[in-house]
């Protein structure tokens, strides 16, 4: 794809296999790494980074949708491929089986379904049983799946290959993801003690991985940390790279006198003679609003201030007393120089979490591998 306006962002492939194992030699050899690649490997390229994934110690990739799972399949034809997100309508299901995906199956009724379909598809097919331990999302109760598992009885080998749950708070309130580690300890023995021994029982995001030696089980699921992104301290041992960054360069530069405002609203005006960057990259690309008058960005290697409001298409920063040109290269995630701004930081300016400024940055800005 042409790249003429000069705004893109950088993935390195080298950070992301680098914590792809980090992560595996964290966990040990006895348990397995599913990738999590939903919603396009958060913003960074599902179909870039899934043989690096594979390369460095995944065994399994993990999408939200049988759309995503699609892309992937294509590249990755005998890998196994778990569905995190719910099947919906249940024909779906239909869909799941014909690629050999495995579906997570999180109600009676879905069971029934994917069971009706695969009677008629004659292929080997498997699922994963999700459980609810606290999450409040998807999953049967544990009371639920128990009664689940027992009426599937004489099938179960054959056909019920995981058991998982997903941790709600792992990065912020210890005492209750104890209660959820658990509840899905005490589960895994009944099912262990009721014959269940082949599956794969997983449970650990990032900061589950981190912080809960005990929530790895057979296998755990890191997403964000495989992007080098961590929201909890990283314990001894394991060290990670940020895989994303983004660029963009000067294409407009004015000096103004005192007074005079800038962008919508006139919520900035100079105070000083200064110099105005414009750059062109704006809330059309994922820079959020929030960081009108607040966000930084690296020129020289230094941070400049965002000023006036961050606007579709373009945004202005103030520079003063750099000495920059017109195609200067400036550095909106990432390193320049000394300079630094990362993606946790962005979260903060913006108030929410480094997943959504990644899952933001839109399909217009070019993705390149380096
Ligand atoms: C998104 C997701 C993960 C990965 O979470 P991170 O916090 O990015 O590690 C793991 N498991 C499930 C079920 C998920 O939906």
């Amino acid at each position: 794809m042409a790249l003429y306006r000069p705004t893109w962002v950088e993935i390195s492939t080298e950070a992301f296999s680098s914590n792809v194992r980090a992560v595996k030699k964290f966990v040990g050899e006895k348990v397995e790494i599913l990738a999590v690649l939903k919603a396009d490997a958060y913003g960074h390229g599902a179909d870039l980074l899934c043989s690096h994934a594979l390369k460095n110690g995944a065994t399994h990739l993990g999408v939200s949708s049988l759309e995503e799972g699609l892309l992937l399949r294509q590249l990755n034809p005998q890998v196994p491929i778990l569905l995190l997100g719910s099947i919906y309508p249940l024909e779906n299901f239909s869909v799941a089986l014909e690629n050999d995906f495995i579906p997570t199956v999180a109600s009676q009724e879905a069971y029934a379904a994917l069971k009706a379909q695969a009677a008629s598809s004659r292929k080997n097919w498997s699922f994963h049983l999700e459980v609810d331990t606290g999450m409040g999302r998807m999953g049967l109760s544990l009371e639920a799946a128990k009664k689940f598992v027992e009426r599937l009885g004489q099938e179960k080998e054959a056909h019920l290959a995981g058991l998982y749950s997903h941790l709600s708070c792992a990065d912020s309130d210890e005492a209750f993801t104890r209660e959820q580690l658990q509840a899905f300890a005490k589960l895994k023995e009944w099912m262990q003690a009721a014959g269940f021994k082949r599956l794969l029982f997983h449970l650990a995001n990032s900061a589950g991985i981190m912080r809960f030696k005990d929530s790895h089980h057979d296998m755990v699921r890191p997403g964000l940390a495989l992007y080098g992104v961590s929201q909890v301290p990283l314990p001894g041992g394991i060290e990670l790279k940020p895989v994303l960054s983004w660029h963009t360069k000067i294409v407009f530069l004015k000096k103004v006198p005192p007074g005079t405002p800038v962008s919508y609203g006139r919520t900035f005006v100079t105070e000083r003679e200064s110099v105005i960057a414009t750059l062109p990259v704006g809330y059309a690309d994922g820079v959020p609003r929030m960081l009108s008058n607040k966000g930084r960005v690296l020129v020289k290697g230094q941070r400049c201030p965002l000023v006036g409001r961050v606007t579709m298409d373009q945004i202005m920063a103030d520079v003063t007393g750099l000495p920059v040109n017109v195609g200067e290269e400036v550095v909106l995630i990432g390193s320049q120089g000394s300079g630094r701004l990362s993606a946790e930081e962005w979260a903060e300016w913006a108030q929410t979490i480094p997943y959504e400024i990644f899952c933001g940055i839109s399909k217009r800005v070019p993705r390149v591998s380096v």
